[in-house]
């Protein structure tokens, strides 16, 4: 993409209230722009950041099984009326809506009654199980505070999965498959060394549930850190029985801030029971089906990894789920040099590389700033000084490193 034709810009500064490093780099890189208070819209480079991280989360559920739904976000009051999650009472975060004709309507915040409604028209016999169905989707959750830009938003997308068991064995089964993904997923985004699988409260169906849980000070949990096991306790429930029980030696953890990235929940049949999701097992007897849910939110994710990958001078993104892989930028003034530039940048295109070109009529140090600012990992300098040496200069954004490379190293052969 030529940033000449890139509409938005940077900013020097971000809005006063906006105290969180991931809002305020992001907005001042022109990824993401402010509606209201923890309401944001994502913009063309914002996007891109975000469809990558939701591609790590869709092949890596796939591999698992998952098969990809999208489910409507208006939700009907009698249907969670059966679970008993419609009163604002139950729920403290519903958005509501109405209907011209005044019926309420819920706006989505998770989505476990109305995919155990469509299961319903599904799931019958033991032969339609285990199925494993996912979204990635907008949640609306009235959120009290919402001080954390993107890592806690009113509106945010959501990778949620739920699975249908016929018994709490397969259940087991695949959670510990989705252990594994989930592990993948944070490493693929480059979060791998500081996430941690957290033991935290489980609610009726099993001790635990787990969070995936990434060191940062942004965050808003405290967990008890295993360095050397690699997983957490959320100090909601830690105690001595808990550290007993997972033996786990309160000398061998460290107290550290962090935010929840994921969860991986039992349900059991808190849902499928009063929903009536029930399937005929093998000896022709009435069961209900057994469920868990698997949370992470791609925008949060994308918020985590600004708040650990940046530095004075902006955001500093790892390769898989940066904007673009190449930062091209061209200062070159006379015709023939740019017109060499174009040439590289066209043989870049060729080779399927995702290049942001710089072809704007600016100074190089506001095209160094900006290039600082937005982050990409690797930049590449042509201008008439390394033209007249056959060359581009290439600088990684992390190290710094500087080298010179030959152009034909960049034309693909023929
Ligand atoms: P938290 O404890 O942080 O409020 P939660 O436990 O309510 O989150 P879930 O309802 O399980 O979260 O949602 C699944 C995932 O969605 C979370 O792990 C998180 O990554 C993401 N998420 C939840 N709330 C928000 C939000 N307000 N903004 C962005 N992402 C969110
Ligand atoms: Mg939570």
């Amino acid at each position: 993409m030529r940033q000449s034709q890139l509409f938005t810009k940077t900013f020097k500064d971000s809005p006063k209230d906006e105290v969180t490093i991931n809002a305020q780099l992001l907005l001042r890189a022109g990824f993401i722009n402010k509606e209201l208070a923890g309401v944001y819209s994502y913009l063309p480079l914002g996007l891109r950041v975000l469809n990558k991280i939701c591609n790590i989360i869709r092949e890596e559920i796939n591999t698992i099984g998952g098969q990809e739904v999208f489910l409507t976000s208006l939700q009907s009051q009698e249907l969670w009326e059966k679970t008993d999650r419609w009163s604002d009472e139950v729920v403290d975060n519903w958005f509501k809506t109405e209907l011209k004709n005044k019926t309420v309507l819920g706006l989505a915040f998770t989505a476990e009654e109305p995919l155990t409604a469509i299961m319903k028209n599904h799931i019958k016999s033991y032969k339609d199980l285990p199925v494993y169905a996912y979204q990635i989707q907008t949640k609306f959750r009235n959120e009290l505070r919402a001080k954390s830009g993107i890592m806690r938003a009113r509106e945010f997308l959501m990778k949620d999965l739920y699975s249908f068991s016929r018994s709490q064995e397969e259940h087991e089964q695949f959670y510990e498959k989705s252990k594994e993904a989930y592990l993948k997923i944070f490493e693929r985004c480059g979060l791998g060394s500081q996430t941690y699988l957290t033991f935290s409260s489980g609610g009726v169906f099993s001790k635990y549930s787990h969070e995936f849980q990434t060191l940062t000070n942004a965050g808003e949990d405290t967990i008890f850190v295993d360095k050397n096991k690699k997983i957490a306790i959320n100090k909601e429930v830690y105690n001595d029985e808990v550290l007993n029980s997972l033996g786990l030696k309160k000398a061998e953890l460290v107290e550290e801030k962090a935010v929840e990235v994921g969860n991986i929940f039992t349900l059991g049949t808190k849902f499928s029971e009063p929903l009536g999701l029930k399937f005929t097992d093998e000896n022709g007897k009435q069961q209900t089906v057994i469920m868990g849910c698997y949370g992470i939110g791609p925008g949060r994710v994308m918020g985590t990894i600004v708040e650990i990958y940046h530095d004075e001078k902006g955001i500093i993104w790892p390769e898989a789920v940066a904007p673009f892989q190449i930062h091209l930028i061209s200062l070159c003034k006379d015709e023939n040099d740019k017109k060499k530039a174009d040439e590289i940048y066209n043989n870049l295109i060729k080779q399927n590389i995702e290049v942001l070109y710089d072809d704007r009529d600016a100074s190089a140090g506001q095209k160094f700033a900006d290039s600082d600012l937005i982050g990409i990992p690797i930049r590449y300098i042509v201008s008439s000084k390394t033209l007249e040496q056959g060359s581009v200069e290439v600088k990684n954004r992390k190290s710094g490193k500087v080298e010179m490379v030959e152009i034909t190293k960049f034309f693909s052969v023929n």
